[in-house]
């Protein structure tokens, strides 16, 4: 990765797994400002996972209408887009763990969604199954 200032060329200076989220925390130092900074790796299925409704019909897993569903419901928060970003991340590692050839139903996510969602704020639950009935 290059410096997000200057575009040198940077090394990683600390990198700490952290198992629960499933990522890969890193601090780079430019080698050309010296600059340093903070990097985030973690899986993005978007390039792996196919989605199948009840129309049997496949379409490509954007992460970001999961966000947004869940957000959503979330709104009564002072806190929602956080929640709504952390949450996304454990749906979306929750959902890998169903699956081993890409393929996802879209059941699958909206009741995954939906157990996140009800260990987390009850009310949020509520409205998350008024607009996503399995
Ligand atoms: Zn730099």
């Amino acid at each position: 990765m290059v410096c997000v200032y200057c575009g040198g060329n940077t090394n990683v200076s600390n990198s700490r797994p952290q198992v629960k989220s499933n990522r890969i925390w890193r601090r780079r130092s430019c080698n050309n400002c010296q600059a340093v900074f903070t990097t985030i790796e973690l899986y993005d299925p978007s390039q792996t996972w196919m989605v199948y409704g009840s129309d049997n019909k496949p379409s490509a897993f954007i992460s970001e209408k999961l966000f947004l569903s869940i957000y959503e419901s979330l709104k009564h928060r002072p806190s929602a887009l956080l929640d709504a970003k952390y949450l996304t991340e454990t749906v979306i590692n929750k959902l890998g763990r169903t699956t081993n050839n890409g393929v996802i139903k879209k059941d699958t996510i909206a009741k995954t969604a939906s157990v996140s969602l009800h260990r987390f704020d009850k009310v949020a639950h509520t409205h998350y199954q008024a607009f996503h009935k399995p």
